[in-house]
């Protein structure tokens, strides 16, 4: 019987993120790792590999399939209520013992991690997403960045289609990287997981090239919201979450900061679950450090006001939310507060077009909400 490894070797294509460096090792830039790779080896992803000089990467399969209401990627600043038509590959880049994703993410690393790949072509997927009613499609899961030419090959036709496109990524990436996605890309989220290059170092990482990504991503004009996840003992300490919102606010007040919180997962199960007191007092600091719009997750009803989008300007509530679900919109078609008339950052359709659902669904089996 073959194993994962040898399956995905046979779904792989030529790379083009990539150069040769000298006797057969060639570069790869697909993420901040920019791996030196020598003639039949691997990449610290263990997707992207050297065969003979080239650089095969991932190609025609997905690890996984499934339709999220946007609110849970989350971008809260980009077509509230809209069917988001996501898909992953399998392997990472990172190796954070908390991941909540570890089956798909650490497939190659870890043999619990069992995900067997899905056969796809990039037109079966687009056409899947537009029968469910998606307005866009995003790469997640795994990290997207490790399977960019994959990802462009499916942006090119939601593109086509008429839908958006978007990454869910720890945003490892590097200039040219970004540079690839950038004409293919409206959305991206950011996994800004620590403010402590110490801490990233044990998940696998370093902290300059996330936030040289941020900086890149906002001057190149692609929507970038950022998520951290708080996790006690790990990296909610008020000095860290204060240089962090700093770091954000000095980029731009307007990118939503999202604080989530963590519950035990993989192998981190020793540090308690994040408190509805923590995310607040979280929040706080990023206020305080100059951040327009934070909002508190996976603590829905919890949190107060902080699930929903009000105006920085007047006060006015923007859009309402409960947990996923949008309860009202005030959005004006033109993006605008409609007390003070005040451009509201983001990616706003004409208008709120109803919500297809609240919860994840396996394409498959569709479920419509009404119109709230
Ligand atoms: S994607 Fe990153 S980890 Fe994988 S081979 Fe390329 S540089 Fe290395």
């Amino acid at each position: 019987m073959k194993t994962l490894a040898e399956i995905l070797e046979g779904h792989t294509r030529e790379g083009e993120l990539y150069e040769p460096i000298d006797k057969g090792r060639i570069r790869c830039y697909a993420c901040g790792h920019a791996c030196p790779i020598p003639d039949g080896a691997a990449g610290v992803c263990k997707v992207r590999f050297n065969r003979g000089g080239r650089l095969y990467v991932p190609w025609g399969y997905v690890g996984g399939v499934q339709c999220d209401p946007i609110e849970k990627k989350p971008f809260f600043h980009a077509y509230p209520g809209a069917l988001a038509y996501s898909f992953g590959m399998l392997g990472c880049d990172l190796h954070c013992a908390y991941c909540q994703n570890w089956v798909t993410s650490q497939a190659l690393r870890d043999p619990q991690a069992v995900a067997p790949p899905l056969v796809m072509e990039p037109d079966e997927l687009v056409r899947d997403a537009t029968r469910l009613g998606a307005r866009l499609v995003v790469s997640t899961y795994n990290e997207p960045l490790i399977t960019s030419e994959w990802a462009v090959a499916v942006f090119r036709e939601a593109r086509a289609a008429g839908l958006a496109t978007a990454f869910v990524s720890n945003g490892n990436g590097t200039p040219r990287v970004l540079e690839y996605l950038r004409p293919w890309i409206d959305l991206y989220k950011v996994d800004l997981k620590s403010f402590d290059d110490r801490h990233y170092r044990q998940l696998g990482g370093r902290l300059q090239p996330i936030l040289d990504t941020i900086r890149t991503l906002h001057a190149m004009d692609i929507w970038v919201e950022i998520v951290t996840l708080l996790i006690p003992g790990f990296n909610d300490s008020d000095d860290e979450v204060a240089r962090l919102t700093e770091f954000i606010a000095s980029v731009s007040p307007d990118i939503p900061w999202h604080v989530t919180a963590y519950h035990e997962d993989y192998r981190m199960t020793s540090n308690g679950n994040t408190t509805p007191a923590m995310l607040l007092r979280a929040a706080d600091i990023g206020r305080r450090a100059g951040l327009h719009f934070v909002y508190a997750g996976n603590l829905p009803g919890l949190v107060g006001d902080l699930e929903s989008t009000v105006c920085p300007g007047c006060g006015t509530p923007l859009v309402e939310r409960d947990g996923y679900l949008i309860r009202a919109y005030r959005i004006t078609p033109d993006g605008r507060c409609p007390s003070c008339h005040a451009s509201v950052p983001g990616r706003w359709s004409r208008q709120f077009d109803g919500q297809i659902t609240t919860r994840p669904f396996a394409p498959g089996a569709r479920v419509r909400l009404s119109a709230v």
